[in-house]
């Protein structure tokens, strides 16, 4: 693909340098990376009028994950992300967008159950949690999953849930509409990208979203190794879910629906040692110990068949807007790819079409499915 070569570039009061658009097409844009960040930023950016080529090498991505759950208190901590809520909100409509528009993604938004062992684990959430967030409080006989003994205090957050991740993923490219292109980029700037067998595309603008793998690839001017971390853990898929509803504290379970149709179930936490690169190799069998004795801690006997693994690794140390290379960065999403991508996406993508001085000083608008 070749497009036309931009104009130079000169420095805009807000101190990035200005894309210049031609008068007669749309801006062009390049998004390496087609996880939850490459294809939230493709949709959203569609909608703004960009054309847009997606560059996905699709190995070893995090955004797969099978059951991700949309859970606005994440952690142990009891903090909550301050654009949480709003995340969440944004991840949902989106998927009744696509659902509306006959895309088929995986998903039920009927709460998420937070376990927690003590008096001073409640406090801390009590301390922490936004009123405008709606929470209860439980007690354990009034569980709506069944529980081992031992958890005197049970917040529900009903506006949490569960979706499948590579369905959302596969449902925001193809409502982008957006050219895609499998392979991996080598090297990219601020207007070009390289691919492996050394082809250039070219375009007003890339956006890197390159997640845990990418990060460990390398491969952007400026791309700095420090300061992120990678986390690897491992999803052991069962044959029937064991709750009806996700259940997190430390580990987590939540029904999934299987490949045939049927409901079935996973149980997991990213839980490895933080690395200096992307891990994937699967569970060590320490690790699985780990994950089976906290499992009957949560819930007593597990009483469903382990059909299989999933193992991904996610990056910490958010990336975002326009780095020092001119190019554009969307990464180290953490354990909030799905509450926080598509929100961050969106802002991105914002910033970056106000850079853009098309011939009403943005990109034109286009309707692009969903
Ligand atoms: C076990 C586990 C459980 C999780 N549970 C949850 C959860 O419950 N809720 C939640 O919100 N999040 C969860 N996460 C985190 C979530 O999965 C990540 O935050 C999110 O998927 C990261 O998305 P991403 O788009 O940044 O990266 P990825 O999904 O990893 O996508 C990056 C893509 O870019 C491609 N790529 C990279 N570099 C290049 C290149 N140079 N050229 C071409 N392609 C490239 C990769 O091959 C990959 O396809 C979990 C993660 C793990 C590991």
């Amino acid at each position: 693909m070749t497009t036309p070569t931009a104009q130079p570039l000169p420095a805009t009061s807000r101190g990035g340098p200005m894309i210049h658009v031609q008068e007669d097409r749309e801006p062009t844009l390049l998004v390496i990376g087609g996880g939850i960040a490459g294809a939230s930023v493709a949709y959203f950016a569609a909608r703004s009028g960009w054309a847009v080529t997606l560059l996905d090498a699709a190995e070893a991505r995090a955004s797969d994950v099978p059951a991700a759950l949309l859970d606005p208190a994440r952690g142990q901590s009891g903090r909550m992300d301050v654009r949480a809520l709003e995340g969440l909100r944004l991840s949902w409509s989106l998927i009744r967008r696509l659902e509306a528009r006959g895309h088929r993604i995986p998903h039920e938004h009927n709460g998420v159950l937070r376990p927690l062992a003590s008096d001073l684990a409640r406090a801390k959430f009590e301390r922490h949690l936004p009123p405008e967030l709606p929470h209860h409080w439980l007690t354990a006989a009034r569980s709506p999953a069944p529980l081992a003994p031992g958890w005197p205090h049970l917040l529900l957050l009903p506006e949490g849930g569960w979706l499948a991740g590579a369905a959302l993923v596969t449902a925001l490219i193809a409502a982008s509409r957006a050219t895609v292109r499998r392979g991996r980029v080598a090297t990219w700037d601020a207007h070009t990208a390289t691919l492996a067998g050394g082809e250039v595309l070219s375009a007003e603008a890339v956006v890197w979203c390159g997640g845990s793998i990418g990060a460990t690839w390398g491969g952007g001017t400026g791309l700095p190794t420090s300061g992120q971390t990678h986390r690897g853990g491992t999803l052991l898929l069962l044959d029937r879910a064991v709750t009806p509803l996700p259940v997190s504290s430390g580990v987590y379970l939540s029904p999934i629906i299987q490949e045939n149709g049927q409901r079935g179930g996973v149980l997991g936490a990213t839980f490895e040692a933080p690395a200096p690169q992307c891990n994937v190799g699967g569970p060590a069998l320490r690790s699985l110990n780990w994950l089976l004795s906290r499992a009957s801690a949560l819930t007593g006997n597990l009483s469903s068949t382990v059909t299989g693994f999933w193992s991904g690794s996610r990056l910490s140390g958010e990336r975002f807007g326009q780095q020092p290379g001119g190019w554009w960065a969307l990464s180290g999403l953490g354990s909030k790819g799905f509450l926080l991508g598509p929100l961050l996406a969106r802002e991105l993508v914002a910033e970056l079409s106000g850079h853009s001085s098309g011939p009403s000083g943005s990109p034109r608008p286009s309707s692009p499915d969903g």
